[in-house]
């Protein structure tokens, strides 16, 4: 067998499954039999256009498998490793990376984006993520459709930490879908006690109140404001999580946060958003306003093996899909149904 099934992305609206090579592997480089890979929601961003990818990439940078062949010069792993795969292939050499921040490497790519991704069954791993130690080897008993979900734990745990999220916190996220329902996973794991949740999508509320939602909000026809204010006692929330890719949100989700609270902005928007607010807020409430995207490999690292202790986490996977309707599980996706769509090669 020398060709292998791969979901390719040809142009915004365009992608297909297609045969193509086993990829070949040089020095220093790595080959991964996919076990499988997730889609997510920056996938969909890119398949709309308001994001960018290659033409003819191979998708998925949320990938978990094992090492299939080496490349000359690799002792990072082993032949048989059953590993995730952090997708970022960062210089080594720049200041972020200096700092142990790769995910804001100045020379960054990005598998599944720059370079082939995980929606095949074979992945070619390049060197400058191989030298980095970013494949990362996965407890024992997790199995593949769990541990693809490590990067966006990861990118979540990253997100929980730039917020300085503690146990006892309240919590506010804005947005049920996958990437919200992981924030209130992690976020409950990680000791926060009070969670308010807010989507207009009934189905999104109710698994959020399954997972351990303390309120959950329906935006549309309740305030958020008043929700948030009437949970934490008048004071509003330690922190608040913008999980959903629109600005329209943001100043309401502001006004619930306490002083001296943090707000991120998690997801990514349409190019040329803009956010207005009242300026005077941050200045004298002393509010933090950030922004996270991708996470660092320590945090990586720790997350895979959080995941390994959260068998809540399943409960996030709603389709499970062959190699061949790879294609489907962007569908799902797009039609906002489910949560976390899963494609598994093995
Ligand atoms: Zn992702
Ligand atoms: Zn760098």
């Amino acid at each position: 067998m020398s060709t292998m099934q791969a979901l390719i992305f040809h142009e915004p609206g365009k992608i297909s499954v297609e045969e193509r090579p086993i990829p070949r592997i040089s020095q220093g480089e790595v080959l991964i039999q996919v076990g499988a890979t997730s889609v997510c929601a920056s996938d969909i961003r890119v398949y709309k256009g308001e994001k960018k990818a290659r033409a003819g990439v191979i998708p998925g940078h949320e990938i978990a498998g094992q090492v299939a062949a080496l490349g000359d010069g690799v002792d990072e792993v082993a032949l048989g490793d059953r590993v995730v795969v952090c997708p970022i292939i960062a210089c080594g050499e720049c200041y972020f990376c200096l700092v142990g921040k790769r995910n804001r490497c100045l020379r960054r790519l990005t598998l599944g984006y720059d370079e082939d991704g995980g929606f095949a069954h074979y992945l070619r791993v390049p060197q400058g993520i191989v030298k980095l130690g970013h494949i990362i080897k996965i407890p024992q008993n997790m199995d593949y459709e769990i541990a693809c979900m490590t990067e966006p734990f990861a990118c979540v745990l990253n997100s929980l930490e730039s917020c300085r999220v503690q146990p006892g916190n309240s919590l506010l996220i804005i947005g049920a879908g996958p990437m919200g329902l992981i924030h209130l996973v992690l976020a409950r794991a990680m000791g926060a006690a009070k969670v308010i949740i807010s989507d207009p999508v009934e189905e999104r509320r109710r698994t959020a109140e399954e997972l351990g939602a303390a309120v959950c909000v329906n935006p549309q026809k309740q305030s958020l404001l008043k929700e948030v204010l009437s949970a934490t006692g008048g004071m509003g929330a330690d922190a608040g999580i913008l999980s959903v890719g629109a600005v329209a949100p943001v100043e309401e989700g502001l006004s619930a946060v306490r002083k001296q609270g943090y707000f991120n902005l998690f997801a990514g928007f349409p190019p040329g958003s803009q956010l207005t607010m009242d300026a005077n807020r941050i200045h004298y409430d002393e509010l933090f306003l950030t922004g996270t995207q991708n996470a660092t490999t320590d945090q990586y690292a720790r997350v895979s093996q959080m995941l390994s202790v959260l068998p809540v986490a399943r409960k996030l996977i709603t389709h499970r899909l062959g190699p061949a309707e790879a294609n489907k599980a962007y569908e799902a996706r797009l039609g906002l149904e489910g949560l976390k769509s899963v494609v598994l090669y093995q």
